[in-house]
């Protein structure tokens, strides 16, 4: 694998925070607790860059990584907190909608979704957006360390069949036990982002 030089840049509620830059953007959404802490540190090689929360839904923020100084990777907050009250659900909706409708750089916006788990509704929605916006969508189902090859498939199989994904979607098994899934995902960033 490559090394990559990444670089925590700030972390920002709304449009004025962004950082000023040219360099596209992929973006990261999912439930909280989907395990995207773990997938960032992991894809950057790095222990403790994005926090892995014991509490989750703590982190309403949305964090900027450089790349290289080539592509920039945003963390979007979690949602789907089940614990939150309705006004910190809306805050946390607007902080991602916000950018999500504002982000000119944005190239890519990546779901994450737990491998075990059957895709909920705030997964469909955030899938229409990716839809909506034209162009593929890109999951990537975590944690798959957890399942055994044949729960796997057919765990796959399900989200498939629940966020409506075709042929041109890509799908991306990914555990932080292996070298193999940060291996695939940057094969992805450099097909289809950096080529
Ligand atoms: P976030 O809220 O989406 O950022 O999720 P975290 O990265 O904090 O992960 C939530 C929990 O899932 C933590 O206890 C992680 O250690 C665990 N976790 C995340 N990814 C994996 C994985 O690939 N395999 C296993 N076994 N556990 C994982």
């Amino acid at each position: 694998m490559n090394i990559h030089n990444a670089r925590f840049l700030l972390s920002g509620v709304k449009k004025e925070h962004y950082p000023v830059s040219t360099m596209p953007e992929v973006a990261f959404a999912g439930r909280s607790n989907v395990g995207k802490s773990s997938m960032i540190n992991k894809i950057l090689n790095r222990k403790n860059f994005a926090r892995v929360s014991a509490t989750p839904g703590k982190t309403a923020t949305i964090n900027f990584y450089d790349i290289d100084k080539k592509l920039m990777l945003v963390d979007l907050p979690g949602y789907g907190y089940a614990a939150a009250s309705k006004g910190e659900r809306k805050a946390l909706s607007d902080i991602i909608n916000e950018y999500l409708t504002e982000r000119k750089q944005l190239v890519q916006l990546i779901l994450l979704v737990d491998s075990r788990h059957k895709p909920t509704e705030d997964d469909r929605r955030m899938m229409d957006t990716i839809k909506s916006a034209g162009g593929m969508a890109v999951v990537i189902a975590t944690k798959t360390d957890k399942l055994s090859k044949r729960e796997l498939e057919e765990n796959l199989d399900r989200i498939i069949e629940t966020l409506n994904l075709s042929d041109g979607d890509i799908l991306l098994p990914f555990s932080t036990k292996t070298a193999e899934s940060a291996e695939n995902f940057w094969d992805y960033i450099y097909d289809y982002i950096l080529f």
